[in-house]
């Protein structure tokens, strides 16, 4: 297919800046040549693309929008969005890769970190030098993470004591830090905690049919000490400290996954167009026709709602509900664009020489994690109602 422009039946490209058109851009080259050669193959083998990781950091990927005296862009909140977009156009456990290092490492540890926390750990985030990731889940606890077991236990002479088992965490094997969410006497605490402290490992997850070339791992804490001075965020107290992580992360995924929804959509325009049935394009039939139909319509409403919200971020006045339903739309919207697409290249859509089946297999983790689809849509109920339907 041909990837050369973002589908853009609306006229989005005349609502961006020069810059966040310069962004995309480079998002977009940097994927055509380094992520489509390659992606389909780390997929089939279940493997990252670790060699990104620098490429990545050099182009300033990582956090894009915290400021550039921690080696960060400073970018706008919209650049970022169309950055996750261009990423995730390649594949969503590359959008994830970045959405963990930049919303929800770099972010909380800028939000909440101290002065020497952030001036140690942002530089090298940012420059792909070292690897994040979050735990906020655990095998008992997924939608209801206030229920979390892992625990913090203050010690004297000001280190902190964790035990605890998380679990589907992004990232986690490769991860230089991690950090870990646990509820201490005081509430629930964050914990930067380093790869190769005594006690703390981070297995590998196996056997996934989706997000395949992402690793996921379990972390495990058995008695893993740290030091409070330089491993707790002074600032993060309480559930709303990772759920304010989350509200970035989730920005970024309305945006995400209408990238791959974009190739997917224009994979499906591409065949159909050039697929002969019955002495025909496949194109000039009316149910083709109707797909794609919907599949732009509904691709051309996700971008406006995840534009209207970049704005209303960048004036700081984009509301938690509001990333609610653009999480829940856009994901949704992009995985049936997904599904419409395989149908339309017929068998050749499970086939790994296009890049369908691979974003809709993705699709539904991203439809689950960061807030299930369906916990989103109890937000935004609960928006409208004043009652909440989940608890
Ligand atoms: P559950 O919470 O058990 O939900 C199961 C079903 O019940 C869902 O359909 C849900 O919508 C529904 N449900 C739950 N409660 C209600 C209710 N009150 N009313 C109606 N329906 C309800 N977590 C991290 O902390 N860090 C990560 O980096 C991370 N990466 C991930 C990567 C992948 C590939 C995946 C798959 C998950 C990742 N997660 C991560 C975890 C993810 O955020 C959770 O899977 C998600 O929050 C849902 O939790 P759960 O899977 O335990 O499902």
């Amino acid at each position: 297919a041909n990837f050369t422009h973002m589908t853009d039946y609306m006229g989005l490209e005349g609502l961006l800046t020069d810059e966040e058109r310069m962004v995309r851009e480079t998002a977009r080259e940097f994927v055509n040549r380094e992520v489509l050669p390659i992606i389909e193959g780390h997929a089939q083998a279940g493997t990252f693309p670790a060699r990104l990781v620098p490429m990545m950091g050099e182009l300033g990927f990582f956090g894009p929008t915290l400021p550039e005296k921690y080696g960060c862009a400073g970018l706008s909140q919209t650049a970022y969005g169309l950055l996750m977009y261009e990423l995730e156009r390649g594949d969503s456990g590359l959008r994830s890769f970045a959405s963990v290092q930049g919303s929800l490492v770099m972010w909380p540890i800028h939000a909440y970190g101290s002065e020497a926390q952030k001036d140690h750990w942002l530089p090298l985030l940012a420059s792909g030098a070292k690897i994040g990731c979050f735990g906020l889940t655990e095998p008992d606890f997924g939608s209801n993470p206030g229920g979390m077991l892992t625990r913090a236990e203050r010690l004297p002479g000001g280190r902190w004591r964790l035990n605890g088992t998380k679990m589907w965490i992004t990232n986690g094997t490769v991860a230089d830090v991690a950090l870990v969410w646990a509820r201490t006497d005081e509430g629930i605490r964050g914990f930067l905690v380093e790869k190769g402290t005594k006690g703390f490992s981070a297995p590998e997850t196996h056997g996934k049919w989706s997000l395949r070339a992402s690793v996921t791992s379990e972390l495990v804490l058995e008695d893993v000490e740290v030091d409070g001075e330089t491993s707790l965020l002074p600032l993060a107290k309480g559930l709303k400290a990772p759920l304010s992580c989350l509200t970035q992360a989730r920005y970024g995924i309305a945006w995400g996954a209408l990238g791959a929804a974009d190739a997917c959509y224009q994979c499906a325009l591409d065949y159909a167009l050039s697929r002969v049935q019955f002495d025909k394009p496949i194109a000039a039939t009316q149910l083709q026709q109707e797909k794609l139909a919907w599949m732009v319509t509904d691709l051309t409403k996700g971008q406006l709602l995840a534009l209207q919200l970049g704005r209303l971020k960048e004036q700081g006045t984009c509301t938690p509900a509001q990333v609610s339903m653009a999480k829940m739309n856009n994901v949704n919207a992009a995985l049936e664009i997904c599904r419409r697409a395989r149908t339309i290249l017929g068998a050749n859509g499970i086939l790994d020489e296009f890049p369908v089946m691979r974003h809709m297999a993705n699709l539904e983790s991203v439809y689950t994690y960061e807030g299930t689809h369906d916990m989103h849509t109890l937000i935004v109920g609960e928006e409208v109602t004043g009652l909440a339907a989940y608890r």
